[in-house]
């Protein structure tokens, strides 16, 4: 029987994307992973497709639009070039050392190179069994998988460090969760997966070989910086706590709760990584709990911090062979207690219209938070709202957000008497563009999922295409920038996926 033909291909289709790979996580050799082919889903459609990521990586047009992409998305046949591996990894789940995980549905295809020379990392997510799939099918669902799709474009989009995510394959193929559910895969791209959990696997597996080959690995690629430093291991924790403490900043900034902060799904490189149970804030709920399954609040917003800083902690002990001594290993976590508040100040700031932090922007936020904890006031329509203002919208535009008016009026006031006091301007335009529009919430979600169920993905375009901009307005789209109906405070979101 002739092969079958996709509708979008046309005529005879190149069997290569056009890139170069490499695979320096492979060389790294066999304690790190298991060589092995995806598992082939049957009859696969495109769900979604992000073009920006795909002229960003430089795929040949004619092949990106081929039954072959299709195809080599979903597992079931490999780009020439490509060599899968699924690697292993440990981790601190909830506080709790859960011994080895690993890529339990996860392959790593290799290194392709941009046209503008970066490499990056190509991840099928929901491809197969692996031997590190544990009680696992090896499978991700449709549901789960349009939810890290766009979420990690729309980090990308907010200038927040993410892994990304280039398109996403589904089946037919029906997959058990808490009920009956199809397949699908996302294509995932980053300069590394490394996580904090890969140092712990080999240290706490008494491998100190391994775990020396890796840092070296990371320090040398990654972190070139620390090559030269008197303790370079030292040297790589600060390094990583000064991204992570930067990322972490940006989360809370933006409102963004990651769900499941376990030490594996912590990148060593500073990223935001595995989307699972994620959630911007709606109404400004500090204690706010994201995950339906994180019954003790381990990873509410405002623990977010602190969850960071005691995953530092794990890879700080992870890599104490490699430094020595214990009192330098915590010497070069100190950063975090300073980097993580001024970048946070620096943010809060920002969306104050003000280039930098300083005791009366400290001051005000304080305030400001606390009045909107009080009255549950929308995170990002707020923020939206007092740019608009600096912009020239009347000060209403603001204070019908609150049943408070003269306690919203009077820390107005205060806004523009820090702004005169200190000097600097108002800087509406710094404003716009550190509180975005449109954020991925929930209930938006939960209706692309709902349509796609229904193959209608039109909706996961569109949201792409917005989330894609999330500082301009879109007023065909204006109603995703408006609150939240009722129904989305009743979305349980767990760790299924
Ligand atoms: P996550 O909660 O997605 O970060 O996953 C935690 C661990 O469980 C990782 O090692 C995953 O690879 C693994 N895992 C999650 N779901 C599955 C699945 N359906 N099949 C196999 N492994 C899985
Ligand atoms: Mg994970």
């Amino acid at each position: 029987m002739p092969p079958m033909q996709h509708p979008m291909t046309s005529g005879a289709a190149p069997d290569n994307l056009g890139l170069a790979w490499r695979h320096r996580f492979a060389s790294l050799g066999e304690a790190f992973h298991t060589r092995l082919a995806p598992m082939p889903l049957r009859d696969p459609y495109w769900v979604a497709r992000s073009q920006s990521m795909a002229r960003e990586l430089g795929l040949e047009e004619d092949w990106w639009h081929s039954r072959q992409a299709l195809d080599a998305f979903t597992g079931n046949h490999l780009p020439p070039g490509s060599q899968p591996l699924a690697s292993v990894y440990s981790g601190h789940q909830f506080g709790v050392w859960a011994g080895q995980l690993g890529d339990g549905r996860a392959h790593l295809l290799g290194e392709v190179q941009a046209p503008d020379g970066q490499w990056w990392e190509l991840q099928l997510k929901g491809s197969g069994l692996t031997p590190y799939s544990r009680m696992g099918d090896g499978r991700a669902v449709l549901r789960s998988s349009i939810r890290e799709f766009l979420c990690s474009e729309a980090m990308h989009g907010l200038c927040i460090p993410t892994t990304r995510a280039l398109c996403i394959t589904g089946s037919d193929q029906p997959v058990r969760r808490e009920e009956i559910e199809t397949a699908a895969v996302v294509t995932r791209a980053a300069p590394s997966f490394i996580r904090f959990g890969h140092f712990e696997h080999f240290s706490h597996h008494g491998q100190p070989e391994a775990l020396r080959a890796l840092a070296d690995f990371v320090i040398e690629h990654f972190y070139s910086e620390c090559r030269e430093a008197p303790n370079p291991y030292a040297a790589l924790l600060t390094a990583v706590t000064q991204r992570t403490a930067a990322l972490i900043a940006q989360w809370q900034a933006v409102g963004f709760m990651h769900g499941v902060m376990n030490t594996d799904n912590m990148s060593i490189l500073g990223l935001t990584i595995d989307y699972g149970p994620f959630q911007f804030m709606d109404g400004f709920d500090p204690a706010h709990i994201c995950n339906h399954s994180d019954h003790g609040g381990r990873y509410s917003y405002q623990r977010q911090p602190q969850i960071a800083h005691w995953n530092l902690f794990a890879l700080g002990q992870a890599l104490l062979p490699l430094i020595g001594e214990p009192d330098e290993a915590m010497a070069a976590l100190e950063p975090y207690k300073n980097a993580f508040p001024a970048e946070l100040d620096r943010r809060m700031a920002a969306k104050l219209g003000l280039a930098q932090a300083n005791d009366g922007t400290r001051a005000l936020v304080g305030e400001l938070l606390k009045l909107m904890a009080r009255e549950r006031t929308d995170w990002t329509i707020f923020w939206r709202r007092l740019a608009l203002h600096a912009a020239g919208a009347p000060a209403d535009t603001v204070q019908d957000l609150f049943h408070d008016r003269a306690a919203i009026e009077h820390l107005l006031l205060r806004h523009k008497e820090l702004t005169t006091i200190d000097g600097q301007a108002t800087d509406a335009n710094l404003m716009h563009h550190s509180s975005p529009t449109i954020v991925l919430r929930n209930y938006l979600a939960e209706q692309a999922i709902a349509l796609a169920k229904q193959k209608d993905f039109r909706m996961v375009e569109n949201l792409l295409a917005v989330l894609e901009r999330p500082f301009d307005d879109h007023p065909q789209h204006a109603d995703w920038a408006g609150f939240p109906p009722d129904w989305a405070s009743h979305i349980q979101i767990s760790c299924s996926s």
